[in-house]
Protein backbone atom coordinates (compact mmCIF):
# COMPACT_ATOMS: atom_id res chain seq x y z
CA UNK A 1 0.00 0.00 0.00
CA UNK A 2 1.64 3.61 -0.77
CA UNK A 3 0.81 6.51 1.40
CA UNK A 4 -2.15 8.29 0.55
CA UNK A 5 -2.90 11.60 2.90
CA UNK A 6 -5.43 11.18 5.38
CA UNK A 7 -8.45 8.80 6.17
CA UNK A 8 -11.67 8.03 8.22
CA UNK A 9 -14.46 6.31 9.16
CA UNK A 10 -17.65 8.15 8.46
CA UNK A 11 -21.03 6.68 9.88
CA UNK A 12 -23.19 7.67 7.31
CA UNK A 13 -26.63 5.97 8.58
CA UNK A 14 -26.73 4.71 11.80
CA UNK A 15 -30.71 2.91 12.11
CA UNK A 16 -30.94 -0.88 12.12
CA UNK A 17 -33.58 -2.50 11.00
CA UNK A 18 -35.82 -1.98 7.61
CA UNK A 19 -37.45 1.17 9.66
CA UNK A 20 -38.25 4.78 7.85
CA UNK A 21 -36.51 6.84 11.06
CA UNK A 22 -37.30 10.48 11.68
CA UNK A 23 -33.60 10.96 13.01
CA UNK A 24 -31.60 8.17 11.54
CA UNK A 25 -30.89 6.66 7.68
CA UNK A 26 -30.30 3.28 6.76
CA UNK A 27 -27.16 1.50 7.90
CA UNK A 28 -24.12 2.34 5.63
CA UNK A 29 -20.78 3.93 6.57
CA UNK A 30 -17.88 4.59 4.40
CA UNK A 31 -13.66 3.97 5.26
CA UNK A 32 -11.71 6.85 3.42
CA UNK A 33 -8.39 6.86 2.67
CA UNK A 34 -6.99 9.91 0.90
CA UNK A 35 -9.62 10.15 -2.12
CA UNK A 36 -10.91 6.73 -2.33
CA UNK A 37 -14.08 5.94 -0.71
CA UNK A 38 -15.17 2.39 0.15
CA UNK A 39 -18.63 1.30 1.33
CA UNK A 40 -19.82 -1.00 4.01
CA UNK A 41 -24.00 -1.74 3.42
CA UNK A 42 -26.28 0.02 1.04
CA UNK A 43 -28.94 1.11 3.22
CA UNK A 44 -31.57 3.50 2.92
CA UNK A 45 -30.35 6.81 2.03
CA UNK A 46 -26.36 6.10 1.09
CA UNK A 47 -26.25 7.81 -1.71
CA UNK A 48 -27.67 11.23 -0.10
CA UNK A 49 -25.43 10.56 2.35
CA UNK A 50 -22.88 10.34 0.51
CA UNK A 51 -23.25 13.51 -1.24
CA UNK A 52 -23.74 15.22 2.32
CA UNK A 53 -21.03 14.18 3.89
CA UNK A 54 -18.88 15.66 0.84
CA UNK A 55 -18.22 12.68 -1.58
CA UNK A 56 -18.38 12.80 -5.29
CA UNK A 57 -19.34 9.51 -6.56
CA UNK A 58 -16.67 9.34 -8.62
CA UNK A 59 -14.48 8.45 -5.68
CA UNK A 60 -16.40 5.54 -5.18
CA UNK A 61 -13.83 2.10 -5.05
CA UNK A 62 -15.60 -0.33 -3.62
CA UNK A 63 -18.77 -0.94 -2.11
CA UNK A 64 -18.81 -4.15 0.81
CA UNK A 65 -22.20 -5.67 1.82
CA UNK A 66 -22.58 -7.72 5.61
CA UNK A 67 -25.19 -10.02 4.52
CA UNK A 68 -28.74 -9.58 2.38
CA UNK A 69 -31.03 -8.46 4.97
CA UNK A 70 -32.94 -5.71 2.94
CA UNK A 71 -32.11 -2.52 5.58
CA UNK A 72 -28.18 -3.28 4.43
CA UNK A 73 -29.06 -3.51 0.65
CA UNK A 74 -31.98 -1.46 -0.20
CA UNK A 75 -30.29 1.73 -2.23
CA UNK A 76 -27.70 -0.75 -3.36
CA UNK A 77 -28.61 -0.29 -6.93
CA UNK A 78 -29.51 3.65 -6.90
CA UNK A 79 -26.51 4.05 -6.05
CA UNK A 80 -25.76 2.97 -9.97
CA UNK A 81 -29.19 4.60 -11.21
CA UNK A 82 -28.75 8.29 -9.15
CA UNK A 83 -25.30 7.34 -9.90
CA UNK A 84 -25.49 8.39 -13.08
CA UNK A 85 -26.16 11.70 -12.51
CA UNK A 86 -23.93 12.13 -9.32
CA UNK A 87 -20.70 11.67 -11.44
CA UNK A 88 -20.33 7.71 -10.74
CA UNK A 89 -19.10 7.77 -14.64
CA UNK A 90 -16.06 9.50 -13.15
CA UNK A 91 -14.51 6.22 -11.41
CA UNK A 92 -11.68 4.89 -13.54
CA UNK A 93 -12.75 1.49 -13.37
CA UNK A 94 -15.71 -0.38 -12.58
CA UNK A 95 -16.55 -0.40 -8.90
CA UNK A 96 -15.99 -2.98 -7.14
CA UNK A 97 -19.28 -4.63 -5.34
CA UNK A 98 -18.92 -7.59 -2.77
CA UNK A 99 -21.43 -9.68 -0.60
CA UNK A 100 -22.71 -13.03 0.02
CA UNK A 101 -23.39 -15.37 -2.21
CA UNK A 102 -26.33 -17.18 -2.91
CA UNK A 103 -27.65 -19.18 0.91
CA UNK A 104 -28.16 -21.90 -1.28
CA UNK A 105 -31.49 -23.33 0.75
CA UNK A 106 -34.25 -21.40 2.15
CA UNK A 107 -34.04 -20.95 5.79
CA UNK A 108 -36.13 -23.28 8.11
CA UNK A 109 -39.35 -22.40 9.52
CA UNK A 110 -40.25 -20.71 12.82
CA UNK A 111 -41.27 -23.60 15.51
CA UNK A 112 -44.05 -21.07 15.92
CA UNK A 113 -45.25 -21.37 12.31
CA UNK A 114 -48.57 -23.27 12.07
CA UNK A 115 -47.73 -24.73 8.84
CA UNK A 116 -44.67 -24.41 6.61
CA UNK A 117 -45.39 -20.71 4.13
CA UNK A 118 -45.27 -20.78 1.12
CA UNK A 119 -41.83 -19.99 -0.94
CA UNK A 120 -41.36 -17.01 -2.52
CA UNK A 121 -39.92 -17.25 -6.05
CA UNK A 122 -38.98 -20.84 -5.90
CA UNK A 123 -36.76 -20.87 -9.11
CA UNK A 124 -34.21 -18.51 -6.95
CA UNK A 125 -35.31 -17.98 -3.30
CA UNK A 126 -32.09 -17.10 -1.88
CA UNK A 127 -29.90 -15.02 -4.18
CA UNK A 128 -26.77 -13.31 -3.17
CA UNK A 129 -25.20 -9.74 -3.91
CA UNK A 130 -24.62 -10.53 -7.75
CA UNK A 131 -28.12 -12.56 -7.85
CA UNK A 132 -30.02 -9.41 -6.63
CA UNK A 133 -28.30 -7.03 -8.66
CA UNK A 134 -28.84 -8.91 -12.07
CA UNK A 135 -32.73 -8.83 -10.75
CA UNK A 136 -32.59 -5.57 -9.92
CA UNK A 137 -31.31 -4.93 -13.40
CA UNK A 138 -33.25 -6.72 -15.38
CA UNK A 139 -36.23 -5.11 -13.29
CA UNK A 140 -35.17 -1.65 -14.05
CA UNK A 141 -34.03 -2.38 -17.67
CA UNK A 142 -36.76 0.19 -18.96
CA UNK A 143 -34.97 3.06 -17.11
CA UNK A 144 -31.68 1.56 -17.93
CA UNK A 145 -32.04 1.13 -21.51
CA UNK A 146 -33.78 5.23 -21.82
CA UNK A 147 -30.75 6.32 -20.13
CA UNK A 148 -28.00 4.42 -22.58
CA UNK A 149 -29.74 5.58 -25.50
CA UNK A 150 -31.54 8.91 -24.73
CA UNK A 151 -29.00 10.15 -22.37
CA UNK A 152 -26.01 8.28 -23.40
CA UNK A 153 -25.12 7.22 -20.34
CA UNK A 154 -21.57 4.74 -19.80
CA UNK A 155 -22.62 0.93 -19.90
CA UNK A 156 -23.30 -0.23 -16.30
CA UNK A 157 -20.65 -3.05 -16.95
CA UNK A 158 -18.35 -0.25 -16.91
CA UNK A 159 -19.62 0.97 -14.16
CA UNK A 160 -20.40 -1.53 -11.67
CA UNK A 161 -18.67 -5.26 -11.09
CA UNK A 162 -20.43 -7.06 -8.59
CA UNK A 163 -19.52 -10.31 -6.80
CA UNK A 164 -20.47 -13.12 -4.38
CA UNK A 165 -17.93 -13.53 -1.48
CA UNK A 166 -16.22 -17.24 -1.89
CA UNK A 167 -15.80 -18.54 1.77
CA UNK A 168 -12.66 -20.76 1.72
CA UNK A 169 -14.00 -24.47 1.13
CA UNK A 170 -12.54 -25.68 4.20
CA UNK A 171 -14.04 -23.69 7.00
CA UNK A 172 -17.28 -26.30 7.25
CA UNK A 173 -19.91 -23.74 6.27
CA UNK A 174 -23.70 -25.33 6.69
CA UNK A 175 -26.57 -21.84 6.06
CA UNK A 176 -28.69 -23.59 8.44
CA UNK A 177 -26.61 -26.14 10.90
CA UNK A 178 -22.69 -24.53 10.98
CA UNK A 179 -23.66 -20.69 10.05
CA UNK A 180 -20.76 -19.62 11.77
CA UNK A 181 -17.81 -22.44 12.28
CA UNK A 182 -14.37 -21.29 13.62
CA UNK A 183 -12.57 -19.39 10.68
CA UNK A 184 -9.40 -17.29 10.51
CA UNK A 185 -9.91 -14.30 8.54
CA UNK A 186 -9.33 -14.07 4.56
CA UNK A 187 -8.40 -11.68 2.58
CA UNK A 188 -11.52 -10.54 -0.02
CA UNK A 189 -10.16 -7.48 -1.86
CA UNK A 190 -7.12 -5.13 -1.99
CA UNK A 191 -5.52 -2.25 -4.07
CA UNK A 192 -3.04 0.65 -3.09
CA UNK A 193 -5.02 1.75 -0.35
CA UNK A 194 -6.59 -0.74 1.37
CA UNK A 195 -6.64 -4.54 2.50
CA UNK A 196 -10.29 -5.81 3.15
CA UNK A 197 -10.44 -9.46 5.31
CA UNK A 198 -13.58 -10.96 6.23
CA UNK A 199 -15.05 -13.54 8.39
CA UNK A 200 -18.40 -15.34 9.45
CA UNK A 201 -20.38 -14.00 11.69
CA UNK A 202 -23.77 -14.83 13.66
CA UNK A 203 -26.57 -13.59 12.35
CA UNK A 204 -28.23 -17.03 12.17
CA UNK A 205 -31.00 -17.75 10.04
CA UNK A 206 -29.53 -15.19 7.33
CA UNK A 207 -26.06 -16.69 6.32
CA UNK A 208 -23.38 -16.02 5.21
CA UNK A 209 -23.05 -13.26 7.04
CA UNK A 210 -20.00 -11.37 7.49
CA UNK A 211 -17.81 -8.72 9.12
CA UNK A 212 -15.28 -6.71 7.43
CA UNK A 213 -12.22 -5.12 8.44
CA UNK A 214 -9.76 -2.74 6.46
CA UNK A 215 -6.23 -2.33 6.97
CA UNK A 216 -5.03 1.17 6.15
CA UNK A 217 -1.35 2.71 6.34
CA UNK A 218 -3.41 5.12 8.60
CA UNK A 219 -4.90 2.61 10.90
CA UNK A 220 -7.52 -0.49 10.55
CA UNK A 221 -11.08 -0.71 11.13
CA UNK A 222 -13.73 -3.57 11.32
CA UNK A 223 -17.23 -3.30 10.67
CA UNK A 224 -19.10 -6.12 12.81
CA UNK A 225 -22.01 -6.45 10.37
CA UNK A 226 -25.38 -7.85 12.24
CA UNK A 227 -24.28 -10.34 14.44
CA UNK A 228 -24.17 -11.62 17.66
CA UNK A 229 -21.03 -12.52 20.10
CA UNK A 230 -19.13 -14.83 18.23
CA UNK A 231 -15.19 -15.45 18.08
CA UNK A 232 -14.71 -14.75 14.77
CA UNK A 233 -15.32 -11.11 14.74
CA UNK A 234 -13.14 -11.21 18.12
CA UNK A 235 -10.37 -12.71 15.67
CA UNK A 236 -11.25 -10.21 13.20
CA UNK A 237 -11.01 -6.87 15.18
CA UNK A 238 -8.05 -7.86 17.46
CA UNK A 239 -5.98 -5.10 18.07
CA UNK A 240 -8.19 -2.40 15.63
CA UNK A 241 -8.14 0.79 15.62
CA UNK A 242 -11.98 1.63 15.16
CA UNK A 243 -14.47 -1.02 16.14
CA UNK A 244 -17.68 0.16 14.61
CA UNK A 245 -20.23 -2.61 15.81
CA UNK A 246 -24.26 -3.07 16.24
CA UNK A 247 -25.73 -2.78 19.01
CA UNK A 248 -29.69 -3.87 20.43
CA UNK A 249 -30.85 -1.97 23.39
CA UNK A 250 -31.60 -5.99 25.63
CA UNK A 251 -34.03 -3.93 28.61
CA UNK A 252 -35.97 -2.98 25.16
CA UNK A 253 -35.96 -6.34 23.82
CA UNK A 254 -37.31 -7.82 27.19
CA UNK A 255 -39.56 -5.03 27.70
CA UNK A 256 -40.95 -5.64 23.75
CA UNK A 257 -41.83 -9.18 24.94
CA UNK A 258 -43.21 -8.74 27.93
CA UNK A 259 -40.02 -10.20 29.59
CA UNK A 260 -41.11 -13.74 27.98
CA UNK A 261 -44.20 -14.70 29.08
CA UNK A 262 -44.95 -17.38 26.63
CA UNK A 263 -43.06 -19.67 25.00
CA UNK A 264 -42.94 -17.54 21.85
CA UNK A 265 -41.77 -14.38 23.40
CA UNK A 266 -38.99 -15.82 25.33
CA UNK A 267 -37.94 -17.51 21.70
CA UNK A 268 -37.88 -14.46 20.19
CA UNK A 269 -35.99 -12.56 23.02
CA UNK A 270 -33.29 -15.77 22.38
CA UNK A 271 -33.72 -14.74 18.46
CA UNK A 272 -32.86 -10.70 18.88
CA UNK A 273 -30.32 -11.41 21.51
CA UNK A 274 -28.31 -14.18 19.86
CA UNK A 275 -28.67 -12.23 16.80
CA UNK A 276 -27.72 -8.96 17.45
CA UNK A 277 -25.28 -7.60 20.53
CA UNK A 278 -26.73 -6.32 23.52
CA UNK A 279 -25.35 -3.24 25.18
CA UNK A 280 -22.86 -4.41 27.74
CA UNK A 281 -21.52 -7.53 25.19
CA UNK A 282 -20.72 -3.93 22.67
CA UNK A 283 -18.18 -3.04 25.42
CA UNK A 284 -16.83 -6.32 26.49
CA UNK A 285 -15.92 -7.57 22.33
CA UNK A 286 -14.61 -3.86 21.94
CA UNK A 287 -12.55 -4.94 25.02
CA UNK A 288 -11.12 -8.12 24.52
CA UNK A 289 -10.52 -7.25 20.88
CA UNK A 290 -8.02 -4.69 22.21
CA UNK A 291 -9.99 -2.08 19.70
CA UNK A 292 -9.04 1.62 20.78
CA UNK A 293 -12.16 3.21 19.44
CA UNK A 294 -15.88 1.52 19.86
CA UNK A 295 -18.64 3.51 17.68
CA UNK A 296 -21.79 1.80 18.23
CA UNK A 297 -24.31 1.81 14.80
CA UNK A 298 -27.24 -0.07 13.59
CA UNK A 299 -29.04 0.89 16.69
CA UNK A 300 -32.22 -1.29 17.52
CA UNK A 301 -34.17 0.93 18.20
CA UNK A 302 -33.36 3.17 16.10
CA UNK A 303 -34.43 6.29 18.56
CA UNK A 304 -32.07 9.53 19.00
CA UNK A 305 -29.22 9.41 21.68
CA UNK A 306 -30.17 7.71 25.02
CA UNK A 307 -28.43 7.59 28.22
CA UNK A 308 -28.88 3.86 27.61
CA UNK A 309 -26.52 3.40 25.10
CA UNK A 310 -23.23 5.34 27.06
CA UNK A 311 -23.98 2.03 29.50
CA UNK A 312 -21.36 -0.21 27.07
CA UNK A 313 -18.79 2.35 28.27
CA UNK A 314 -18.99 0.52 31.91
CA UNK A 315 -17.33 -2.79 29.78
CA UNK A 316 -15.00 -1.17 27.77
CA UNK A 317 -11.87 1.08 28.81
CA UNK A 318 -10.99 2.50 25.30
CA UNK A 319 -13.00 5.85 23.23
CA UNK A 320 -16.70 5.14 23.31
CA UNK A 321 -18.77 6.64 20.31
CA UNK A 322 -22.32 6.75 19.76
CA UNK A 323 -22.74 7.23 16.30
CA UNK A 324 -25.12 9.69 15.14
CA UNK A 325 -25.90 9.93 11.00
CA UNK A 326 -22.63 11.46 9.31
CA UNK A 327 -20.26 11.32 12.49
CA UNK A 328 -16.51 11.42 11.30
CA UNK A 329 -13.80 9.29 12.96
CA UNK A 330 -10.38 9.85 12.10
CA UNK A 331 -7.79 6.81 11.21
CA UNK A 332 -3.99 7.27 12.57
CA UNK A 333 -4.75 10.67 14.35
CA UNK A 334 -5.14 13.03 11.15
ZN1 LIG B 1 -29.55 -8.09 9.64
Amino acid sequence: MMMSGSAEVVLLGTSGGPRWRRDRTGIASAVVVGDAVYLVDCGYGVGRQMIRAGFGMDRLRGIFVTHMHSDHTVDFLSLLLYGWYENLEGVDRPVTALGPGDRGTVPPASPHAVKTPPTFSPQEPTPGLSGMARHLMRAYATDINDRLRDNLRRHPDELLSVRDIELPGDVGFHPDTNPCPPMRPFDIYEDDRVRVTATLVQHSPIAPAYAFRFDTDNGSVTFSGDTGVCNNLLGLASDTDVLVHEVIDEQWVHQRYENGRTEQQRSMIDHHLTAHTSIPDTGRVAEKAGARTLALNHFVPGELETPRWHTAGAYFSGNLVIGQDLHRIPLGGS
